[in-house]
């Protein structure tokens, strides 16, 4: 890795881009993946590269559901796994979920490789080697999915997701929850759930919030699930987006 030094102002991204290029260079991330990092930290740029209020309420209303589910599942894909695998594993436990590799790029070389980082993290219930059915209305690679897993799930953690697939997840009839930076793509706005933030600020949030809530009874947890709006959230995302343009000009 590049030795960056932590007093740089952009230190966390700097050392995110790292974790994506070792990803790369591992087999695990695609080369495609750095892009879509690319579109993310224009959007972060425009958010202070913090969580914001609205995010945090996301993320809540995320945990919640994933807790009050019958068979919730984290979906795990190159950029998650080179970003977030060892915290994502925990939420999963913390939640009671299974994790699934599910990439939109799929070798079964580079699932291999995934799924090798993710029971290094301690993984026990691993889905997407065997892929047995598929996600209607999907091309065949990118709908393969297990039938224990996504395919059953009725609530999915997709983090990072295409358009397309979060759409045909919707349309089973399944609750989605998407970390995405771009509050105007495709998948933010057919989610149940979007979470504007970074994935790297994300699944920490939600692992610390899971270990709070863990102990608030289902109609606490519905009642959260039910305050939650995802157009108020991507409108309040824009918002905070526009206000640092907004202020940018003035300075
Ligand atoms: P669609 O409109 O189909 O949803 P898309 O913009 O999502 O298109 P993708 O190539 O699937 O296109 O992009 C990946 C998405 O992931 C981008 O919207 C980007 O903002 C987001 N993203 C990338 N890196 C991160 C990250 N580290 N944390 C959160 N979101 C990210
Ligand atoms: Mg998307």
């Amino acid at each position: 890795m590049t030795d960056i030094p932590r007093d740089h102002p952009r230190y966390q991204s700097l050392v995110t881009r790292e974790m994506l290029v070792k990803g790369v260079r591992d087999g695990i991330t695609s080369m495609q993946g750095l892009i879509a990092q690319g579109r993310g930290e224009a959007f972060d740029y425009l958010l202070g590269e913090k969580t914001t209020v609205s995010a945090l309420g996301a993320e809540k209303a995320a945990v919640a559901m994933l807790l009050l589910a019958r068979n919730p599942v984290v979906s795990v894909n190159g950029n998650a796994a080179a970003l977030a695998a060892p915290e994502m594993v925990r939420l999963a436990k913390a939640v009671n979920a299974g994790v699934e590799v599910n990439l939109f790029h799929r070798t079964e070389e580079r699932v291999g490789k995934i799924a090798a980082v993710l029971r290094a993290s301690g993984c026990e219930r691993l889905y997407g080697e065997h892929p047995d059915r598929l996600i209607p209305g999907l091309s065949h690679d990118r709908a393969k999915a297990s039938s224990e897993g996504i395919f059953t799930a009725d609530v999915v953690l997709v983090p990072l997701e295409d358009g397309d697939r979060c759409e045909a997840l919707v349309k089973m009839d399944k609750k989605v929850i998407v970390v995405d930076l771009n509050p105007l793509s495709r998948s933010a706005r057919t989610a149940t759930v979007t979470i504007v933030d970074n994935i790297v600020r994300a699944i920490p949030n939600m692992l610390k919030l899971a270990g709070e809530m863990k102990s608030l009874s289902r109609a606490e947890l519905e009642a959260i699930v039910k305050e939650f709006g995802n157009e108020a959230t991507l409108s309040a995302a824009l918002d905070a987006m526009m206000e640092t343009v907004q202020s940018s000009k003035q300075s």
